[in-house]
């Protein structure tokens, strides 16, 4: 066996899940192993640590026999939080990734089990953008689950109660959790993962001004969507401004993305954001989003327009709006149907199609769909990988992932060494608008939007470059030291030196 990845893996069990709890027992007991998969063997290992396989071990996490590497802090321990953190083993932590465990992935809320994708999405801080494992700390908030079944197994080791009715008692816990970090390690940047969409929305306008932290689901989503896109306009030598943007979906990826989509419009073409945002139309379950809808929530509302007609289907929306870009964030199988993909390539010559639902059985279409019914026209980008398609010439087309993790590694690590306090808007654009710069003219011609993952740390330097640059310009942060302030040009050389690696692996194989 040539691939020591490979090799490893391979005699790691025959599920996904196996593999899954032999990576965990392997971090346990040869941690200098267990890095070096990680990290001269990302591509391999990732599908076992992170998405698909995070989304089965987070549902049958009760019952798995792994130790939990985080941080549980429980409802029923509040007023303590502060001492929980200082009585807690690492005493220098750069890195938490939180969850309340509510809406994980698109399955649901799993209580106290969503430690799992707090502690999957921590390693790719180091996978991806080499923060020292040391300085990383998964936490899940224990505020019970309204999953009843999980709350009533024996194995379940969460706090058994629903979770809190009132507010105003899950708001002051997560407050005491944000006053008792920033007390605790006042650099420290914080993630927020997989929180239901109300919690997930007031949480961060709660804290974007005030503290070093994120969601990724809204605005790491956005992040990686925007640069896709004007990825895909290099290719169109089309404006921003002159697109016309469809949602499926109205959730927190739909607005992060629609957000961010205007304020990028708003900075290059000097409209306001109220103007740029006429640009994206969102459907959410009960049809498009338009002015006069009494049933709208707070977040859809800066996108309920007054020039558009009702609309109960998707197709009805598409001949309403005739966009030039459709992104399915809905988690609706197959939305994406021949119709409304046919209607995509009888208005476009380039129609831009991105099914972002994940995991694989709930995007919107697949690659090779939207392949075929656009006679290969479509720029495409999903959330979940798709197969290749090799046309009738022998030509290899590699369907694009729209990879969070090409952003939120480097923007976090970038943070953490400026010592950022806090995080705008504005950096999510900065690294859109970079690694839509990266893809050379010969893999945007291939179909790929963006450099390959294989080489994600090099990426991720230059994302954190640049978004180090602007968090120091907006005096948001200081350069880190080493980090010359005349030139810039370095300083994606000087993010690679600042990356932690365990050592190469010794191996047989000398394939790194
Ligand atoms: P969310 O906040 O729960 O939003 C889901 C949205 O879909 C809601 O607005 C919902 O409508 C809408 N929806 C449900 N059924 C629909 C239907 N039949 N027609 C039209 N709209 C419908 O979830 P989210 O965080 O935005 O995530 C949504 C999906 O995006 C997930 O599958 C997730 O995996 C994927 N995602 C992908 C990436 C990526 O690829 N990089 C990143 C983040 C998320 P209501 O508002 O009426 O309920
Ligand atoms: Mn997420």
């Amino acid at each position: 066996m040539a691939d020591f990845g490979k090799a490893i893996l391979d005699g790691a069990g025959a599920f996904p899940l196996d593999k899954y709890q032999f990576l965990r027992r392997l971090r346990e007991a040869s941690t200098e192993q267990y890095y070096q998969l990680l990290c001269y063997y990302t591509q391999q290992v990732l599908p076992y640590i992170y998405t698909p396989t995070v989304g089965e071990a987070c549902q049958q996490y009760h019952a798995l026999r792994i130790k939990a590497r985080g941080l549980y802090l429980r409802l029923d321990h509040r007023s303590s939080i502060l001492s929980q953190l200082k009585a807690w083993p690492q005493k220098d932590v750069r890195v938490i990734v939180v969850t309340d465990g509510e809406r994980i992935l698109g399955l649901g809320d799993l209580g106290a089990n969503g430690m799992g994708i707090s502690e999957g999405k921590i390693e790719l801080y180091t996978a991806a953008a080499g923060v020292n494992p040391a300085v990383c700390l998964p936490v899940c908030l224990d505020v019970g689950t309204n999953n009843v079944k999980l709350r009533e197994h024996p194995d379940y080791t969460g706090l058994r109660a629903p979770r809190p009715i009132r507010q105003q008692v899950y708001d002051e816990f997560v407050q005491e959790f944000m006053e008792a970090v920033q007390a605790w390690q006042p650099h420290t940047l914080i993630q927020f993962e997989d929180f239901g969409n109300t919690n997930a929305f007031r949480i961060l306008e709660r804290y974007e001004d005030t503290a070093c932290c994120f969601n990724d689901d809204i605005q790491g989503t956005a992040a990686i969507t925007l640069a896709a896109l004007l990825a895909a306009l290099r290719v169109t030598g089309q404006r921003l401004a002159d697109q016309r943007i469809l949602f499926m979906g109205a959730g927190e990826a739909a607005t992060g993305i629609a957000s961010l989509i205007s304020f990028c419009i708003h900075r290059r073409d000097g409209i306001s954001e109220q103007e740029a945002r006429q640009r994206c139309h969102l459907m959410d379950s009960k049809g498009l989003v338009v002015a006069g809808r009494t049933d709208l929530q707070h977040h859809k509302l800066p996108f309920a327009h007054a020039n558009v007609p009702p609309c109960a289907t998707l197709i009805e929306a598409v001949r309403a709006i005739k966009p030039t870009v459709l992104i399915g964030v809905s988690a609706v199988a197959n939305a994406f149907t021949p119709e409304v993909l046919a209607a995509m390539a009888e208005l476009n010559e380039r129609p831009i199609i991105f099914p972002l639902s994940n995991p694989t059985h709930l995007a919107e279409c697949t690659f090779e769909q939207a392949y075929r019914a656009t006679g290969g026209r479509v720029l495409f980008a999903s959330g979940s990988p798709f197969d290749t398609i090799v046309d009738e010439r022998g030509v290899a087309h590699h369907p694009p992932q729209a990879n969070n993790a090409y952003i939120f590694p480097a923007v976090g690590h970038a943070a953490v060494l400026t010592r950022a306090q806090r995080i705008p808007e504005e950096v999510f654009l900065v690294a859109a608008e970079r690694l839509a710069a990266m893809a050379t003219p010969a893999e945007l011609e291939a179909g790929a939007l963006f450099p390959p993952f294989s080489r994600i740390r090099a990426i991720s330097a230059d994302v954190m470059a640049a978004v180090a640059a602007h968090l120091v310009d907006a005096a948001l942060g200081t350069a880190p030291e080493g980090w010359p302030a005349e030139q810039r040009e370095g300083w994606a050389a000087a993010a690679l030196r600042a990356m932690w690696s365990p050592p190469p692996p010794a191996a047989p194989s000398s394939r790194l």
